[in-house]
């Protein structure tokens, strides 16, 4: 079956389905395509900075009035190894809510704009043809869908459908992470993020909704070799090494259900915003998580991206403007945030002992530096 569309948006997590409301909002047929079923639950630390929810409220999307009540946080903690303990206030509130209602309350919104989201289905493979229209092949049980559109934009996360070029050489970092999260009942987090630095990476604290804990882990993918194959074996080997951390978790219950995993992980070199099309979100760009700025970089690549493809879908910009036009606009925006993210990351990563003084310089500013850094209004984005 062929179906014609004007915009056709691959993955719907927080980066697809803000684009695809934004390209409905603005009068183009949209259809949003998700190999999942939703809602569902998405390893992810949850930790959403005030400036995400600046960018929601940017999309008509008001967290604190929603009917589910999430966590707030006004303060972050890192907890080292061996007991040293750094604490620094943040500078505004951060909301702590579940991937599962978010990318719920975010589908309903994209509904109502008039995108049509197909889920359970997946993208086998996209060509450019000679007219500069995009054919994407996707596969619905065992139905096969023909979608056609001039812009197709790629917001798949980590993982490329098969057959995508690569735009330059290699843009991802050669170490390998897993990605783990799990909800407990029965953690008593007051209004802060923790985060435990343990062997092979870092653990996540956090308030949700419904006086429920995230607790979500990066680690490399050799440290967990041997730990067991279940997240919370993961989870319970990897805070071993993190006493308090440790602490924590045997004080809690895990959610049944809520238990998921991303491996293999491997952070970007440099950002990439096209491909054959353009990207968003972590088809884009995946950074360190360790700063809670993922879904911030999601929504304000969605912002930019839903933009410049507006001005090509009306005829306003030719197809190589809206390539140069997104790709620039991207790099300007994201290249050196990235940069700054690495360098945490690699103090994170470094040996203990070398650790402490070198995040004890950083940290106060870090706090900050998770809301400056991505802060909305400074680009000109928020209306
Ligand atoms: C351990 C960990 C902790 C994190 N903690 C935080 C945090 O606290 N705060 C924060 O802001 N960020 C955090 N992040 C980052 C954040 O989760 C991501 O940046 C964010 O989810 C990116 O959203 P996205 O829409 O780009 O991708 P996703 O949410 O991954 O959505 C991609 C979608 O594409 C679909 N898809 C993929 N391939 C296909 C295909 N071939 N066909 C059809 N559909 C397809 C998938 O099913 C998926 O639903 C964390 C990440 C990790 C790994």
């Amino acid at each position: 079956m062929l179906k014609q569309v004007d915009a056709i948006v691959i993955g719907a997590g927080i980066a697809g389905s803000s684009t695809a409301m934004q390209l409905a909002r603005q009068g183009h047929r949209t259809v949003l395509l998700d190999r999942q079923e939703f809602p569902r639950h998405k390893t992810c630390g949850e930790f959403m900075s005030p400036e995400t929810k600046e960018m929601l409220e940017v999309l008509g999307i008001n967290l604190l009035g929603s009917r589910v009540k999430p966590g707030i946080m006004n303060k972050a903690r890192i907890i080292l190894p061996h007991g040293g303990e750094i604490e620094a206030p943040l500078p505004g509130h951060a909301v702590g809510i579940s991937r599962y209602e978010l990318d719920r309350i975010l589908h309903q919104k994209a509904q109502n704009a008039g995108v049509e989201i197909v889920t359970k289905t997946r993208v086998k493979g996209i060509r450019k043809l000679d007219n500069q229209v995009y054919e994407v092949d996707t596969k619905e049980g065992d139905r096969e869908v023909i979608y056609q559109a001039r812009a197709v934009i790629g917001a798949f996360g980590t993982k490329k459908p098969r057959g995508i070029a690569t735009a330059s050489e290699e843009t991802r970092d050669e170490t390998v992470y897993i990605g783990i999260k799990s909800h407990f009942s029965g953690i008593d987090v007051p209004d802060q993020v923790e985060l435990y630095f343990c062997n092979g990476g870092y653990i996540g604290i956090s308030p949700i909704e419904e006086g429920k804990t995230n607790v979500a882990a990066l680690l490399t993918l050799d440290a967990v070799q041997g730990s067991g194959k279940s997240v919370d074996e993961i989870l319970r080997s990897a805070a071993q090494s993190n006493s308090t951390a440790a602490e924590r978790l045997a004080a809690g219950t895990p959610v049944p259900g809520t238990q998921v995993s991303i491996a293999p992980l491997r952070l970007s070199d440099v950002p990439e915003p096209w491909s054959e099309f353009p990207h968003v979100g972590d088809a884009m760009l995946m950074i360190p998580p360790l700063c809670g700025d993922g879904m911030s970089i999601a929504l304000r690549s969605s912002l930019l991206c839903a933009g410049w493809t507006d001005k090509y879908l009306k005829g306003i910009l030719s197809y190589d403007q809206w390539q140069r036009g997104y790709t620039d606009a991207a790099n300007a925006e994201f290249t050196r945030l990235l940069k700054r993210a690495r360098r945490i990351q690699k103090l994170a990563f470094a040996k203990t002992n070398r650790l402490y003084p070198g995040l004890a310089r950083i940290f106060p500013g870090l706090a900050k530096y998770v809301v400056k850094a991505t802060r909305l209004s400074e680009t000109g984005m928020a209306r």
